[in-house]
């Protein structure tokens, strides 16, 4: 029977793939026609070849920044801040780029194409696990050393916290939430020289609680990821920041239709065959790191 069964769950999936490929499409023609105003704050983890869901290609990445440059203004998180508190004017089309957790393959692939074109970048690190491995999804990678860590610094990559040992942050107490927030930015200030502003929920993961707690701790703005997917707008507010995740299954078309307000209806269009997915397959594995 499972033998059986595994054909249609395939067939399933490949039809919802090409659904979600072909939505994408539509949506970014609709947007490129209507309106490519857009505040977007892209979220990374890995940029290496090692085959992990959130791992993308370096070539692919140099694709990705190669059209950003062509087609965007790339700003820091000072000027999103400015956007979301003040209303600050930006650029039409702008975005931010992130990464999370620290990865060694960040400072290898994605730090040299940052650096030679004067790229303004941010990585939010789990700082527990500096200069050790630790596991994307079930695989474990080199992170970050401080020494490499230094040397961005110096060079204008912005260091934010992301906790001491990335965990849900849901299930601690109020002290131990904030050891975790001031643990994570304390020990960036000692290495590192610069104030922290800066914090990412890992997993995406908050409260309204931990957004107090956030603010108490002189965090000025924190960043979401999974729920919280999509653009900016200057009425949010600096503590639940939205950003646009960039795994390996975003491919050239679906990049470019992640940085218009097509990103919010493929969520949503996702969500939607996720559940008819759940209907006829079986529950489709979750992906959030
Ligand atoms: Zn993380």
């Amino acid at each position: 029977m499972v033998a059986g069964a595994k054909p249609s769950q395939k067939a399933v999936r490949a039809c919802l793939g090409a659904m979600r490929r072909l939505i994408c499409l539509l949506l970014y023609c609709i947007c490129g026609l209507v309106s490519m105003d857009a505040v977007v704050v892209l979220l990374y983890h890995s940029v290496d070849s090692n085959g992990t869901f959130h791992s993308v290609n370096p070539t692919e990445f140099r694709k990705q920044m190669e059209y950003l440059k062509k087609n965007y203004s790339i700003v820091t998180l000072k000027e999103i801040l400015e956007f979301a508190v003040d209303g600050n004017a930006l650029p039409k089309k702008s975005v931010a780029i992130t990464f999370d957790d620290g990865y060694y393959d960040n400072y290898l692939n994605a730090y040299p194409y940052l650096w030679e074109h004067n790229l303004p970048a941010a990585i939010f690190l789990t700082t527990g696990h500096c200069g050790k491995k630790a596991a994307l999804d079930g695989v474990p990678l080199r992170m970050l050393g401080w020494n490499e860590i230094k040397e961005m610094s110096r060079n204008g990559i912005v260091f934010g916290a992301h906790t001491v040992t990335h965990p849900d942050l849901r299930k601690m107490g109020p002290e131990e939430i904030k050891g975790e927030i001031l643990g994570s930015a304390n020990e960036i200030e000692r290495r590192v020289g610069a104030k922290v502003e800066y914090f990412a929920y890992p997993y995406g993961a908050y409260t309204d609680e931990i957004v107090k707690l956030v603010e108490d701790v002189g965090i000025r703005a924190a960043f979401g990821s999974g729920r919280t997917e999509g653009l900016i707008t200057s009425a949010e507010g600096p503590l639940v920041l939205k950003r646009v995740p960039v795994d390996r299954s975003v491919s050239m078309l679906m990049f470019k239709a992640r940085l218009t307000k097509a990103v919010e209806w493929t969520r949503r269009t996702q969500e939607w065959a996720r559940k008819i997915g759940r209907l006829f397959a079986g529950n489709l594995p979750g992906q959030t790191k």
